[in-house]
């Protein structure tokens, strides 16, 4: 039991030590994430944007065929206006010049439309750009910081990792689910031990039969305040 009691309170130092690295690097993982996150948003909505302006020139393009057929079709039917031979002949022609006026007006006007909605696109892209460098620049330099820390404490982190593993074979496999349980709940110390009568985890004062009965190293017991591993003063003195 006491092996037992001992192998968590030493997976506990592990972790400490392996939280301390984690610790230094701060804010910045998380830093670099929301970047990233920026600026694929960014991206996207450019992507979206350059999709749209295409979408638009396409069809502008089209409209300016259809308005040069027409063109030409209006130039026939105006030459035609000589050889009339009636009236009837001469009403159906003007009808179809005016109704092919209005049409080419119409695509005139769509094409008017598409002009301004390309270079409004055109402005909005231009005006996330420099946003969009900026984010690139400072993600850059975060990453470069995140990863030298990483790198300055590679070979401590791999050491750790290993001995932690190490220490995980030997504990038992419902010590471990516990320590993992209470260690999230706990954000951080799972395993703690007793400082001047109390929980080194809360604080709260450990009643002195439970002390003893602790001491014993004989058996798990969880702080009832915190809910805590508890082990004895002698266990993480052996253990440190
Ligand atoms: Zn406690």
């Amino acid at each position: 039991m006491i092996t037992r009691l001992k192998i968590l309170y030493e997976l506990q130092l592990v972790d400490d030590q392996l939280d301390e690295l984690e610790e230094l690097r701060g804010d910045l993982p998380h830093t670099v994430e929301s970047l990233e996150t920026k600026i694929n948003d960014i991206k996207k909505n450019i992507t979206e944007k350059e999709k749209e302006k295409k979408e638009s020139l396409k069809k502008r393009e089209e409209n300016e065929e259809q308005v040069e057929k027409l063109q030409t079709n209006q130039k026939k039917f105006k030459a035609q206006l000589y050889q009339v031979r009636n009236n009837k002949e001469y009403d159906a022609l003007t009808k179809e010049i005016d109704h092919t006026e209005d049409q080419i007006k119409k695509l005139d006007a769509e094409n008017n439309a598409l002009a301004d909605l390309s270079k409004r696109l055109t402005d909005e892209i231009e005006e996330v750009r420099p946003q969009l460098n900026t984010l690139n620049e400072e993600l850059k330099e975060k990453q470069a910081d995140l990863k030298e820390i990483i790198k300055a404490n590679e070979k401590e982190e791999t050491k750790l990792k290993g001995h932690r593993k190490e220490i995980v074979d030997q504990t038992k496999k419902p010590d471990y689910a516990a320590y993992i349980r209470i260690r999230k709940a706990k954000k951080g110390k799972a395993v703690v031990t007793i400082r001047r009568s109390a929980c080194s985890g809360c604080h709260n004062i450990v009643p002195s039969q439970r002390q003893l009965e602790i001491r014993r190293n004989n058996k798990l017991f969880f702080c009832e305040y915190c809910g805590r591993i508890l082990v004895s003063p002698e266990i993480a003195e052996q253990s440190e």
